[in-house]
């Protein structure tokens, strides 16, 4: 047919095209951004095909896209899962899956440390949908076992807690909540698959926010579920529905990231621990939290269910001399910037009482073992040796 140049430009670009290029010899060499909305059909029967299960192929962004299949993929082979899902952010991630397994009259068991948004969604959200939780010291397996619950349906906990960096006996929970009829869903966000891969220690489900390490550069938010096709198939639903889905965009650079992620946190680890056993030793410094230090309570736990003898990139000090030696560090810290996040190839600092704990009350953030002279360091990717000149500078400016 003849058409009009109204007609012919009105369909410029189009996804058309593509059947060429899937005939031909080449791929491109790193998958392009999908950047369509929607899928293209030639006939009422291929859709149909499509919903039957009979044909593989996409319909509506939403629901799922190749940028998200590709990332899925890689996730679920890096965490020994069988299947994953990458969400528009972490909390998004974190809510539909427990969406996906809770209903009104049921309860949940989880630590009072948690990342603050999932503390807040836990203790005031889910009650006005009738599901009660129990907050628990997870360092005691068997306080948990003692708060499970006929009801119980889910235990939920994170692998490396914020900002005193403990670390949960995994295996022990794990047959705990099995042995009671109950899911175990971890956040292995501080870790990583690098350092910890869960749903090998017996999690049903390893939850990210993918802003932090797996994104890794600062500049996007995004999160992630990786575990069995079943659970992965429920949480879906959710994910649909309530429309919490990656982007095309952001799910590209996601996979451009994950390219690096074992690099760029075998390098942070390393660094972490050089930046603890500095300041271990450092006369201003009157405790560091970190797993990877000997003197951590955690160690031996750490070393049993971590990688290659990495720890993470993330590390706790109380500064002696309170908020205002604290406040004097993070004003001298020069390279090292005050971020209210972690994770990025830059190293950071952030002061727990009065970024991510802000809403505790003194009680609170006593009872928690967060005091004013504690500060949070995400170490990154430089030079060891430059980052501990500057925090030598800093602590000598108290
Ligand atoms: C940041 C964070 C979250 C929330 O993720 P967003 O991507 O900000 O939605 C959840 N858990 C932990 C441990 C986090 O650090």
């Amino acid at each position: 047919m003849d058409l009009d140049i109204a007609s012919v430009l009105s369909h410029a670009g189009d996804g058309q095209f593509e059947k060429a290029l899937r005939n031909q010899n080449s791929v491109p060499e790193v998958l392009p951004v999908y950047m369509t909305s929607v899928f293209a059909f030639d006939d009422v029967q291929s859709v149909d095909d499509i919903y039957e299960g009979a044909a593989e192929g996409y319909v509506y962004s939403r629901m799922r896209h190749p940028n998200h299949d590709a990332l899925a993929v890689s996730l679920s082979k890096a965490e020994g899962g069988e299947n994953a899902l990458v969400f528009s952010s972490g909390m998004a991630a974190i809510i539909m899956s427990i969406l996906s397994v809770v209903s009104t009259g049921d309860h949940i068991v989880s630590s009072p440390v948690l990342y603050g948004g999932v503390r807040d969604y836990l203790e005031n959200e889910l009650k006005r949908f009738g599901v009660s939780v129990t907050f628990v010291d997870f360092s005691d397996p068997h306080a948990v076992e003692e708060a499970i619950r006929p009801n119980t349906r889910l235990v939920y906990t994170e692998t490396i807690s914020n900002p005193l960096m403990a670390v949960p006996d995994v295996p022990a929970i794990a047959e705990i909540a099995h042995q009671r009829g109950s899911l175990f869903f971890i956040d292995n966000t501080f870790a990583s698959p690098i350092v910890m891969r869960p749903l090998l220690h017996g999690a049903d489900l390893v939850l990210y926010s993918a802003t932090k390490y797996l994104g890794g550069h600062s500049d996007l938010v995004g999160g992630a579920a990786i575990g069995s096709a079943k659970l992965i198939a429920a949480i879906q639903k959710k994910l649909t529905l309530y429309g919490a889905t990656l982007g095309a965009a952001e799910s590209w650079l996601l996979a451009r990231s994950l390219r690096t992620l074992e690099l760029r946190v075998t390098r942070q680890s390393e660094n972490a621990l050089k930046m603890a056993e500095f300041l271990e030793s450092h006369a201003s410094v009157e405790r560091v939290y970190y797993p990877g230090l000997v003197s951590n309570r955690d160690h031996a736990t750490s070393q049993k269910l971590f990688r290659n003898g990495l720890y993470g990139g993330m590390l706790s000090v109380d500064i002696k001399g309170g908020e205002a030696a604290a406040t004097a560090v993070v004003n001298h810290l020069g390279f090292i910037k005050y971020v209210p996040s972690l994770a990025g190839t830059a190293t950071s600092v952030s002061y727990p009482a009065k970024t991510s704990h802000r809403a505790y009350s003194k009680e609170e953030l006593k009872k928690a073992g967060i005091s004013l002279g504690q500060l949070r360091f995400s170490a990154g990717i430089e030079r060891a040796e430059d980052i501990i000149k500057q925090l030598d500078e800093a602590l000598g400016s108290i």
